[in-house]
């Protein structure tokens, strides 16, 4: 017997597997710290970021 998929799960944003209820939209606790992190780690890094392409892209370079 199969059961019609009218309603379509979501997906993890971070692994693409189905969500859990328990744990939306990610399938688990792990993707949901994963997703957590990355927000952060996206917040702190844009401060960071420039000060570091400072160094690689604007880097002045005597030729
Ligand atoms: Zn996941």
């Amino acid at each position: 017997m199969t059961t019609p998929d009218d309603t379509p799960k979501p997906a993890c944003p971070i692994c693409g597997k189905p969500a859990a209820p328990d744990f939306k939209p990610f399938c688990s606790k792990r993707c949901a710290d994963v997703d957590l992190q990355r927000w952060l780690s996206g917040r702190y890094a844009i401060p960071g970021r420039e000060e570091d392409a400072f160094g690689q892209d604007d880097g002045s370079r005597e030729e």
